[in-house]
């Protein structure tokens, strides 16, 4: 086998491209993000190491807290960049502008608050090698 195949992504673009916290590679969604019919379809586990997504029953509920608060920094951020930079005062145009673009967020939010949910509580044994390993 190539020494390529043994290489982890970066945990970056393991988490941009929605991938395995344990091995980086394997795809955590069924469907691409655009298919937003079954935009939270996950696979259950790992096509790569074989690790469970659904951590436990209910376990990405604990996701909502990773979407509420992308969605908090996201709703300051606007008003900020609005009031400040474009200099915009009209009450209007700011709630026009910050939910047209967390309407367009919601599904992204949706998607990587789950992979970031299972990063952090997912209790991931991040030193697995399944080269080496059996699941
Ligand atoms: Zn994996």
């Amino acid at each position: 086998m190539c020494a390529q195949n043994h290489k982890k992504p970066s945990w970056l673009r393991a988490f941009a491209g929605e991938r395995c916290p344990r091995c980086r590679k394997g795809k955590m969604y069924k469907y691409p993000i655009w298919n937003l019919g079954k935009l939270l379809q996950m696979n259950s586990h790992c096509s790569v190491c074989g690790l469970k997504f659904e951590r436990e029953t209910g376990f990405y509920y604990g996701a909502m807290y990773v979407s509420y608060a992308f969605t908090v920094a996201t709703l300051v951020s606007e008003f900020l960049l609005l009031t400040s930079v474009f200099n915009i005062q009209n009450p209007d145009t700011w709630f026009l502008v910050i939910l047209a673009s967390l309407a367009l967020m919601l599904p992204i939010f949706f998607r990587y608050s789950r992979v970031l949910y299972i990063r952090m509580a997912g209790q991931v044994n991040y030193d697995y090698d399944p080269e080496t390993e059996q699941p």
